[in-house]
């Protein structure tokens, strides 16, 4: 069992109250991973006190240094992989092929945001008489990072990594269902050579999460997790700091009438249940047209009954535990909304008789409309509702008629059609026969609407790194 701590100025510390929360391992719930630090307001005032002064130093450390330091905790990962991926999948109850991916796709992200330090620009602008006008990129100073348990190692990266490329001091407060991913994390940008007062790691809670968004000398806070809390830090943080929000879902796949309906059904199952039904991209409605429905609703439940479900440790396992009590108890309350609301339950709706974990059976829907919960609410679990449209424009209609937007899929081969299904989705991420989740990491990612936040992508592309650096106009 692990003793885990917080790291604050440079030390590995408890919090200052004393108090800590257990982690077990969702598969097997005798199985204590750890217990880490319950950090308090106080603990972060003391987090953020410290990289206050350690921010000068840092900013001022060359582009060269920072990339050198993000290649060497790339490679103390990759030297510990099989060490993360036991550890990831004791700690989250994914599998270890997921777990495999996660851990070699973390390092990748450091090295490309290694690369991305090297590149901080400039412009030049003309400007009248001999004088010269010109705009110089700076660290914005105190970055926030408050992260999900959905991946654990990856999102973490995507934040951290960026943040310190472009000079910037974090305060890391990742997921309290994965506070040892967090702390390996931390330790290996340790090992790269980082220096201590550069990073901070405050475990716990919302509760601290909620104290670095309210913090006014957190310059940035760049989140990933449910709307309801993106919107909370969206408020704290208010105008005149940065916020950058990666949220929820309520991913479609639109099947038209000259999909090939096995395709079809096996590219919505690996989005509605790989990870469990738990990633933020994962398939949760199918809109099918009337030609194709009925055979791909029974292609779907004939796929999703060959998962085998129960501990991602082992091997022949398709679909491992959920996260948390929480989780099951959530999805089975939707079985039952679902239920309630009149949608035929064709498979699925149960947890697997289990004394030791949270195993969730791939569940599928039909007969959905667009006012019911089961259809409009993220659900983040492994549960598929089907919904008819009589043509493109029903179904195009039925995909965008929810208040998220992060990834939209279609199955079809006219690539007419296709193009056209991407120009109109309300979506960031638009999927043409390819399942909704998967992306790849040098290109921008986010959501349109109440999926993410408008101003800033992350991951990739152009604006990424102008989230964590400020623009300055100098007139010479
Ligand atoms: P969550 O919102 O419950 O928690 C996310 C993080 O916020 C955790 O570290 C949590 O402790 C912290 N937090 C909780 N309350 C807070 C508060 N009031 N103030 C500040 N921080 C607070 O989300 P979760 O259950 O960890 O993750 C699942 C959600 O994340 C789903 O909605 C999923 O769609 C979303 N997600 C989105 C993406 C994306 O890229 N869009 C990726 C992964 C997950």
């Amino acid at each position: 069992m692990i003793e885990g701590l917080n790291f604050i100025d440079g030390q590995w510390v408890p919090s200052s109250s004393g108090e800590v929360f257990e982690r077990r391992n969702p598969a097997d719930h005798h199985d204590v991973i750890g217990v880490f630090p319950d950090s308090t307001e106080a603990d972060v005032d003391a987090a953020v006190g410290a990289l206050a002064k350690a921010a000068p130093q840092w900013a001022a450390t060359p582009p060269e240094r920072r990339a050198a330091i993000l290649e060497g905790a790339a490679a103390h990962l990759e030297a510990r992989a099989a060490e993360l991926v036991a550890e990831l999948v004791r700690e989250e109850g994914k599998t270890r092929a997921e777990a495999t991916m996660e851990v070699g796709r973390t390092p990748m992200n450091l090295r490309f945001y290694a690369g991305e330090a090297l590149r901080t620009t400039g412009s030049t602008y003309p400007a009248p008489g001999e004088g010269l006008v010109i705009t110089l990129r700076e660290p914005v100073g105190i970055v926030g990072a408050i992260t999900p348990w959905n991946f654990p190692l990856n999102i973490p990266s995507r934040k951290l990594g960026p943040a310190l490329a472009a000079g910037n001091v974090v305060v890391f407060k990742p997921s309290e269902l994965t506070p040892l991913m967090g702390q390996r994390l931390v330790e290996a940008l340790l090992a790269g050579g980082l220096p201590a007062g550069a990073v901070a790691l405050v475990q716990g809670s919302g509760r601290a999460g909620a104290a670095i968004a309210a913090d006014e000398r957190v310059d940035a806070v760049t989140f990933t997790g449910s709307t309801g809390v993106g919107r909370a830090i969206h408020a704290a943080v208010g105008p005149s700091r940065r916020s950058q929000l990666e949220m929820g879902g309520k991913n479609p796949v639109v099947v038209l009438d000259d999909a090939d309906v096995d395709k079809a059904a096996a590219l919505i199952v690996k989005g509605a249940f790989g990870l469990s039904g738990q990633a933020c991209t994962g398939t949760s409605r199918v809109i099918a047209v009337d030609a194709v429905h009925d055979r791909l609703l029974d292609r779907v439940v004939e796929l999703a009954g060959e998962i085998t479900v129960g501990p991602g440790a082992d091997p022949g396992v398709g679909m491992g535990a959920l996260a948390s009590a929480g989780q099951l108890a959530k999805f089975l309350e939707y079985v039952q909304i679902g239920r309630d609301e009149g949608a035929e339950l064709v498979c699925g709706g149960t947890s697997l008789d289990s004394e030791n974990g949270y195993f969730a059976v791939p569940t599928v829907f039909a007969g959905g409309s667009p006012d019911m919960r089961v259809v409009t609410e993220e659900v983040f679990g492994p549960l598929l509702v089907f919904l008819r449209a009589a043509g493109f424009d029903e179904a195009v209609a039925l995909a965008n008629d929810t208040e998220f937007g992060l990834s939209a899929g279609i199955v079809t081969n006219d690539v007419t059609r296709a193009l056209a299904f991407a120009g109109r989705s309300e979506s960031g991420l638009v999927k043409i026969n390819q399942p909704t989740t998967g992306m790849s990491m040098n290109a921008p990612f986010g959501g349109y609407k109440a999926s993410s936040t408008q101003t800033h992508k992350e991951q990739a592309g152009d604006s990424m790194m102008q989230f964590y650096q400020a623009e300055k106009t100098v007139y010479l």
